[in-house]
This record gives structure tokens, sequence and C-alpha cells, in this order.
């Protein structure tokens, strides 16, 4: 596949150690870090994970693999008011199911919230750190911008003693939210504005879902990450490239805390993919207006979205591999993830023949009541799956779209006086068919069947150029099947032309429901979770949630072919 190996560095060569390992491999030949590779993925629970957070979790539990090191999962939970236990739990299904093992390595930021206060008044007793009373409209005044320096806050020198005295009883909960903060003393003229006396601590009298009221005041991300990290000797804190401004503020606490650990931030670039959008705060909207059905929608981007909707999790690995990491933005192509996903499902899907739009065929040479049973392959590429019994008879379910009464160019499938080939059966020739009068529409077609093309070859060599599926239209079952496609019409719906945003470029055609849909009679039995060809139509998955034995109901994965190259070429 041309298209995919040029897609694996951009540069058309094949994969080559990224700026992440190469720094990995000079500390290891370093000795630096006594050469222990240690790695986390630190998500804030305020939402549900979504693709590009897998493959911060490829990268982070995929390089300590590698290395042999390890990785841990910590959950950022400074900020109690947006922070719900619900994605607590989500997260680390997630993190499970994309096949990594934080072992006993769970951590929370909020389990360092001791140490956190402990060297919040080490820096105040340093001078590094002062109680300000500014409000935040006066702060954002006092900031200055990206051209011009800031002013120094009119607390800014308070004494060591007043100080502690008042951030104790900030602790203590004796002054009114928003009221005042922490603030590191750092230097207001700074080019970053990151590094202009930043907040440490605010007051927030907030329930945290893990130490209840014990804290009214709580630290800022910027404090609490490099500190966590710190804790739990971390070697190489991976991040996103919008925390490159912050590296400066992660690396003076360090230096002047002096922590017996000092982890090297490194930043990639978000993975972005065409079509779709990976914010948690926009997905959150998507719920919230009832754009889609919740969290786990397969419409969504959602790690719970795209499980349901039959990605697996070996498809999305290699996905992260072959997409690698970069120093600048791009935005990634569905089509590569979509390779991914068929070239896995090709290898595990059973096959099955599902008519999703039925036009019945009768034979009319074929003993009316009779039936019997045709042998299939369950799937060409694994011989051990085996083979399944079909039920083969007089009336049959073709596709609507398997037949035309005036045939364009090129058109190969049935039409008046052609031949085809049923799958897995018999060739049948199309002598006849019938319309609605009214509608016009055509609702029968009439064939003959050559009985000594059991099998699908016939007996004197003749040949046929198109091989259809079909179901037994007595002895199919019925099932709804949920037609998935891109969620937007644009690749980047975020660069919204004027007077529109990125909600107005959904796609209307995200859900396609058909309701009636013909399959095999063995998919009644279809598993939850499960995926399956459907034979021309594309790879398939038993829904998790709607789906029960006898009743089943599917979710289309992804197209046979890469209908998004045709988009395109259109
Ligand atoms: P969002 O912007 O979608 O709300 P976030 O960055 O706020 O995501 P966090 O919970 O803070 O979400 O992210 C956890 C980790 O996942 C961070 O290290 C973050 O950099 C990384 N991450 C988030 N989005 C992506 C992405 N699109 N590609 C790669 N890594 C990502
Ligand atoms: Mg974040």
């Amino acid at each position: 596949m041309a298209e995919v190996s040029e897609n694996m560095n951009g540069s058309g060569k094949p994969e080559s150690v990224d700026f992440i390992r190469e720094i990995i491999n000079e500390d290891i030949k370093n000795g630096k870090h006594e050469g222990r590779v240690h790695t986390r993925f630190p998500p804030e629970p305020n939402g549900y994970l979504h693709l590009g957070h897998a493959k911060s979790i490829c990268l982070n539990f995929g390089i300590a693999d590698e290395y042999k090191g390890q990785c841990n999962l910590r959950f950022d939970d400074t900020n109690p008011t947006k922070e719900e236990v619900e994605y607590v739990e989500s997260i680390q299904e997630d993190v499970k199911w994309l096949g990594f093992d934080w072992e006993d390595r769970l951590f929370f930021a909020s389990d360092y919230f001791d140490v956190l206060y402990d060297y919040a008044e080490k820096l105040i007793l340093m001078g590094k750190a002062f109680v300000c009373d500014l409000n935040a409209d006066q702060m954002r005044e006092y900031r200055g911008t990206l051209t011009e320096p800031g002013k120094e806050s009119p607390y800014r020198n308070r004494s060591i003693e007043e100080n502690l005295d008042l951030f104790r009883r900030m602790k203590a909960g004796e002054f009114p939210e928003g009221s005042r903060t922490l603030r590191a003393r750092i230097d207001m003229a700074s080019p970053n504005i990151n590094m202009r006396d930043p907040v440490i601590y605010r007051i927030m009298f907030a329930h945290h879902h893990r130490t209840g009221d014990k804290w009214c005041i709580y630290p800022m991300y910027d404090y609490a990450h490099c500190i966590s990290d710190a804790q739990e000797g971390i070697t190489h804190s991976i991040c996103t490239l919008e925390f490159e401004d912050h590296r400066p503020l992660y690396d003076w606490f360090l230096d002047v805390l002096e922590t017996p650990h000092h982890p090297q931030q490194i930043e990639f670039a978000k993975l972005n993919v065409a079509y779709t959008i990976f914010s948690k705060r926009r997905l959150n909207e998507l719920v919230k207006r009832g754009i889609t059905s919740g969290w786990d929608d397969p419409a969504m981007p959602s790690l719970a979205g795209i499980r349901r909707r039959g990605y697996t999790p070996e498809a999305i690995r290699k996905f992260a591999t072959i997409v690698g990491v970069a120093k600048r933005d791009t935005l990634s192509d569905m089509a590569l993830l979509e390779y991914c996903i068929r070239e896995d499902l090709n290898k595990k899907a059973q096959r099955a023949m599902a008519v999703l739009k039925p036009l019945k065929l009768i034979i009319t040479n074929y003993p009316d009541g009779e039936s019997e049973e045709l042998e299939a392959v369950n799937n060409p590429e694994d011989p051990a799956m085996g083979t399944r019994k079909v039920p083969f008879g007089r009336e049959l379910y073709i596709e609507r779209d398997d037949f035309m009464e005036n045939p364009v160019k090129g058109y190969f499938r049935l039409f008046p006086g052609n031949e085809v080939r049923l799958r897995w059966a018999y060739f049948v020739k199309c002598n006849d068919f019938r319309k609605d009068p009214v509608t016009g529409e055509v609702t029968e077609i009439y064939c003959t069947y050559d009985p000594e093309s059991k099998g699908g070859n016939s007996s004197d060599g003749r040949k046929v150029k198109s091989t259809i599926h079909w179901v037994n239209a007595g002895k199919c079952i019925s099932a709804e099947v949920r037609l998935y496609d891109r969620l937007f019409t644009v690749p980047d719906p975020a660069d919204a032309e004027e007077g529109k945003t990125w909600i107005d470029y959904i796609n209307p055609h995200v859900l396609d429901i058909v309701k009636d849909a013909k399959l095999e009679p063995f998919m009644a039995g279809a598993v939850p979770g499960i995926n399956y060809q459907f034979e021309r139509l594309g790879y398939f998955v038993a829904d998790s949630k709607d789906s029960a034995p006898g009743s089943p109901v599917f979710n289309r994965t992804v197209t046979l072919k890469d209908s998004w190259a045709k988009l395109a070429a259109k």
C-alpha cells in the first residue's frame, strides 16, 4: 500500500527513531536518571478519553514497554469542581482496553496535596512565593501582554511572616473564594507570560472526590504536575505542544525546590484527525445538546464510542505507531486509521452475508418447497475458522443495487439476460422482473439457476463477471443495522468560516439506520462486541448496548474499501 508507507513518517523512508526516543537513547547512554525510563499518562478526570488520548497512552506505555521501564497512570485531579468519579472509572477501563497495564502504579495528584502544601510553605520561606490580594480582573490587568511586560502586584513584597500567616489562614478557610491566591515570585517582566508570578494556589470551597472537605485551597496544574512527576521518579514527562511555554516554569519549581528527582518535560504535537474533533469540551457539548446519544455513541471519537463502533485496540495501537510523533501540528488522515482497522479485522472477522436493501429474487426452475444447505467459508484469511452452512432455496433476497433494468456501461451484475454467481451457491441468470405499477419500483426479479454450478463454478467453463451476495428469503433474520459515517462534513470543523461554528458542520448523515436488513440465520446469535464482515459491505459489530441474542443490532465499523479516497477524488 504505497499511500500508507508514504505516511509512515512523511518522508517515504521506513520508520526511524523519533525525537523522543532519540532523547531517551541519549539519556541512557549518558547514564541520566541512572538509565531508567519511567513515564506517566496524566489525564484530568473531566471527561471521557478520545482517540487523541489513545496516542498519548500508546506513546507513554509503549515507550515504557520498549525500554523495559514503567508507566504510571496518574489522575490530575487538582480541579474538584470539574472532575467526577465516573470519568476516573471510564479512563481506567479505556487504558486497559487499549491493552496497557499500570500494575500497582495508579496515582492521583491529590495523593500529593500534603507534599504540595509543604513545598508551598518552603517557597514562602525562601521568599519565592507570596500571598496576593488582587482579584482575577486586576490580576489580568497586571499581567501585561505578549509585547508589554506585566506590573508587579502591590502585595509582592509582603514579609515572609505575613505570607506564611496568610497562607495558613487561606488553608484554614478564613478567606472567601477568589479573595486571595498564593503566587510564585518570579519575574513580571519575563517575555514568557507563564513566568510572570503565576498562581500556585487558589481558594475553592469545593468537595473533592478523594480528599473530601479537607482542603479549601487547591494547587494549580503547573505547580502540581511537575512536583507529582518528581514524586513518582518520572524520567521523561511527555506532554503536548501547548505546554512548551510552560516548561521554564516546570523547571523553575523543581530547581528552586531542589526536589530529589528532576524529570525532563518533552513536548510533541497533538493528534488531530480530519473530519472529527478531539476536544473534551466540544465532545461534551455534542452529548449535552443531544447531537449524539452519549459519550459512548458510536459516532463519537471517544474511546468508549469507537469501541462500541467496533474499532479494535490492535488497530488503534498500529495507527498510533504509524502516525508517529511530530514537533508540529498536523491533521492525520482518517483513511489511515480505517486502513489499520481493515487490516486487523480482515484477519479476525467471521464473514456473513447480509442484505441491507432487499430485493426479492425468485429462481423459477428451483423446486417449490425445497431447500438445501450450502457450505460457506467463515474466513478465507484463516482456515482454522472453518465453514458454515447457508440455507438456499427458491426465494432469495439480493441487494437492490445489484440489479439494474437498464445497465449502465461497465455494470456486470444482474440485468435482464445477464448471468452472475451467487456467493457460495450457483450461477443465476435474470430472465424477467416485475415493477410496482404505481411507483415504478422493481419489486421482484425472476431468474433461472444452473444446477451444475453448485459451489459457484460452471461445469462447462463458462465465466461470469460478478459475484453477488444473497440470503434465503424464508430463512433469513431481520436486524437493525446502523450505518455510521464521518462526524463532520469538513476536514477541520474548528476552522469555521465567518458566521459559523464547528457545530454547523455536523454531518447530517453521520448515522443512517437500516431498520430491516436481512441476514443469514446464524447471525441471530451474533455476540455483542464481536466484529463480523458482511461480505462486500464492510465490517460490522454487534452493538454492545442494544444487541441481544435473537435480536441483534449491528453498527458499521468501517466500509470495505476506502470510501474516503473516493470522496476526495470527487
Ligand atoms: P482535551 O483538550 O481534549 O480536553 P486535554 O489535553 O485537556 O484534552 P488531559 O486529560 O489533560 O486532556 O490529557 C491527558 C494527556 O493526554 C495529556 O498528556 C495530553 O497532553 C494528552 N492528549 C490530549 N489530547 C491529545 C491529542 N489530541 N493527541 C495526543 N495527546 C493528547
Ligand atoms: Mg488538560
